[in-house]
């Protein structure tokens, strides 16, 4: 259920709803918009009789949600959501590209990779430290010294980073050392891990999972949401499908689907979603096209020695061709390059 305030509601109108919600045993999830604050509340088993809160001061009215997910949805917050990826906005107009290699392999590939991803114009960096591997025989990241790797790779080129955080063992570290968690694929519906990520205060991306519907999706972000943590970004990463002639189907209708149901910012990543180089940037384009908030983009300098997912790593310069290209897509979909950290001496 949501309460909706009315615009000029007192902040002591408000205190009083969420006093009402927690003596019912609920919990309460102010949401403050541009013109009002929405109480979204979790915790109830069944429905939760309006008429208890209808007739509060300052109420304007109480939704009964239709979809099993709340604070993910543009009816509890109609206008979209920016979240700060350490002082790089990604949302609402703000467009993002996260580049770097799949994996963190060595500092000097790292620095290599960062410098042109850098250079290129992309705003955050991502590697991989903890990875998630088919095969329990090929390289399976560096763990902590790769993050580490990345942490002053980061500082050097002056990004914020992402990197994946596999369980709740490396969350932790993910946590201490990176701007943002990411939450892969295989463990999107790892419901545990999603409200340990949602007792954080750290942005999160969290990638679909290769089987899951758009609506299994938001209700994974509602997982991290419901523990308090408001700062999801979306990842359409490709779903499996019959099809063989790439590594997964990108599903770009996807991002319009969320889009309508939710406030959160939506990315794409067409290298996990295609799996070739070839076809990582026009679906990349497509991706800016149809309205997405942002890329994921794997880059080698080297891409046949890279350790992971080598047939997908785009080389720097076509990184640089595809942003160079945006400023003609961004205007179809009233978006603009969000702001990169501004670089100090
Ligand atoms: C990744 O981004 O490194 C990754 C493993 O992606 P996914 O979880 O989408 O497979
Ligand atoms: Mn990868």
């Amino acid at each position: 259920m949501l309460i909706v305030m009315t615009v000029g509601a007192t902040p002591q109108q408000v205190e009083r709803v969420i006093e009402r919600v927690s003596a019912l045993g609920l919990k309460a999830h102010p949401i403050p918009g541009a013109q009002r604050v929405v109480i979204g509340i979790t915790g109830n088993q069944g429905a939760v009789e309006p008429a208890l809160f209808e007739n509060l001061p300052g109420v304007l009215e109480v939704i009964p949600v239709s979809h099993p997910y709340k604070l993910v949805s543009r009816e509890a917050k109609p206008e979209s959501s920016i979240v700060m990826v350490g002082g790089v906005p990604v949302g609402g107009d703000n467009f993002a590209v996260f580049a770097g290699p799949c994996s963190v392999e060595t500092p000097e590939q790292t620095l290599t990779i960062a410098r042109h991803v850098r250079a290129s114009g992309a705003q955050i960096l991502r590697g991989g430290a903890f990875k998630p591997r088919t095969s329990p025989y090929t390289f399976q990241g560096l763990g902590e010294p790769g993050l580490a790797i990345l942490r002053d790779v980061g500082h050097e080129v002056q990004m914020p980073i992402v990197s994946e955080a596999l369980d709740e063992g490396s969350l932790d570290l993910v946590a201490e050392y990176c701007d943002m968690i990411q939450i892969g694929a295989r463990n999107m519906q790892n419901y545990s891990l999603l409200r340990t990520v949602g007792r954080l205060r750290k942005p999160v991306l969290l990638k679909r999972g290769m089987g899951a519907t758009v609506d299994e999706l938001l209700m994974a972000a509602e997982y991290v949401l419901a523990e308090g943590n408001y700062q999801v970004v979306l990842c359409e990463r490709g779903i499996r499908t019959f099809a063989d002639h790439t590594r997964n189907t990108l599903d770009l209708a996807a991002v319009v689907a969320v889009q309508r149901l939710s406030h959160l910012p939506i990315i794409v990543d067409p290298s996990h979603g295609t799996g070739k180089r070839h076809k990582v940037v026009p679906l990349a384009r497509a991706a800016v096209a149809v309205g997405a908030d942002g890329l994921m983009i794997e880059v080698h300098h080297e891409p046949s020695q890279a350790l992971s997912d080598a047939s997908q790593a785009i080389l720097p310069g076509e990184l640089s061709e595809l942003i160079q290209q945006l400023p003609q897509l961004l205007p179809l979909t009233g978006r603009h390059m969000a702001q990169p950290l501004r670089l100090s001496a």
